[in-house]
């Protein structure tokens, strides 16, 4: 019995996938093996990293001139390679959250880095308006936070930097809709929301900045060093890269991102509207600037929060628990939630059986 699991990630995984996974446990393509057992210098693991990355960049259209590759750490060590591989001695940062601010923090260890722009004022519920007279001219770069996962809310355009490269965490958000990959210098993302299981990091850079890193850069946080060995510098994480193929491989056969988005733009317009709707539950983010994937709310007390959450675990609706930096709940809704999640779910919240209501 599957239940709905509204976690931040790691989250739900496609059933098909799973159910993949299952079958090729024990023997993955006659070699009489599972992945997980296999050399990473082997012919079949070769073809399962190749595929990866085909799979990912023709569902983002990623040009030509950007390198794809797939490392550890999660997007948190990246927030130390980047100024180390962009061998930054100023960088600008908009803060719009909590991953934001830890990018931030990363940073300032190693150059002149200053908040450009930050809704701080307002506990991150909005995005700030941006133009290129907001970032210093001579800044290696511009960090942003495409979908901040904690907060729901989301960026609707891509900010113009002018020529500054642009560098984007898209952990949250990356394969849930589509995005112009060549309006950015960099982008990254963990694994565990839209792609697969943790343990891979997405990194894809435009070719010009890929080999600029700092000499004292350590070599495993180069991005160069897996560049030139196609992320096979050293063992990868082959189990978390082969499911994540297959995800790549579901949703190129469910029609891309385009389709995905389609489908993520319905289910959170039913779930915003059904609280919009509620005289019981609050979102409280800026309306143009909400996220599709995380949708945060609350009650009218922390209480009832409590309670709703527990009477929700009882009828399988799982991790709805918000993040203890904004409280009450959060349904993160990424593209292996089931429409039908959503509807099941609105239906348990106009009845939530929480005491006296
Ligand atoms: N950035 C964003 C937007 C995230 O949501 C997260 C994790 N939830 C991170 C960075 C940190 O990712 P990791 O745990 O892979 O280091």
């Amino acid at each position: 019995m599957r239940n709905y699991n509204f976690s931040a990630g790691p989250s739900m995984l496609p059933l098909e996938v799973l159910e993949q996974v299952q079958k090729e446990l024990l023997d993955f393509n006659g070699t009489g093996m599972s992945v997980m057992e296999m050399s990473h210098r082997s012919k079949p693991y070769e073809a399962i990293n190749a595929e990866a990355e085909s799979l990912l960049r023709s569902l983002m259209n990623i040009p030509d001139n950007y390198e794809v590759i797939f490392v550890q750490g999660g997007a948190s060590m990246q927030f130390e390679a980047i100024p180390l591989n962009l061998n930054a001695k100023k960088a600008d940062y908009v803060l719009t959250g909590n991953f934001a601010s830890k990018a931030f923090e990363e940073a300032k260890k190693f150059a002149d880095v200053v908040a450009a722009a930050s809704s701080k004022d307002k506990n991150y519920t909005y995005i700030p308006t941006l133009n290129a007279k907001c970032f210093r001219q001579d800044a290696d770069y511009v960090h942003i936070c495409y979908n901040n996962t904690i907060f729901g809310t989301r960026y609707t355009s891509v900010p113009d930097t002018g020529k500054i490269p642009l560098v984007a965490d898209i952990s949250s958000c990356i394969l849930s809709e589509e995005i112009d990959v060549s309006k950015f210098g960099v982008l990254y993302a963990g694994a565990q929301k839209n792609v697969g299981p943790a343990g891979v990091t997405i990194v894809i850079v435009r070719k010009d900045l890929s080999d600029i890193a700092s000499p004292s850069c350590p070599t495993m946080l180069k991005w160069i060093t897996q560049i030139k060995e196609k992320s096979l510098y050293n063992t990868p994480p082959s189990f978390s890269t082969y499911v994540s193929m297959l995800v790549f491989r579901w949703l190129t056969k469910l029609g891309g991102v385009k389709a995905i988005q389609k489908i993520n733009e319905e289910k959170a317009a039913m779930l915003y509207d059904f609280i919009d709707n509620s005289d019981f539950y609050i979102n409280k983010t800026n309306k143009p600037d909400r996220s599709i994937m995380n949708i945060p709310f609350v009650t009218s007390s922390e209480q009832l929060d409590n309670q709703f959450i527990s009477e929700a675990a009882k009828e399988g609706f799982l991790t709805l628990k918000g993040h203890k930096l904004v409280g009450g709940m959060r349904a993160s809704i990424y593209n292996a939630m089931p429409v039908e999640g959503i509807k099941k779910l609105i239906e348990f919240m106009k009845n939530p059986v929480v005491g006296d209501i």
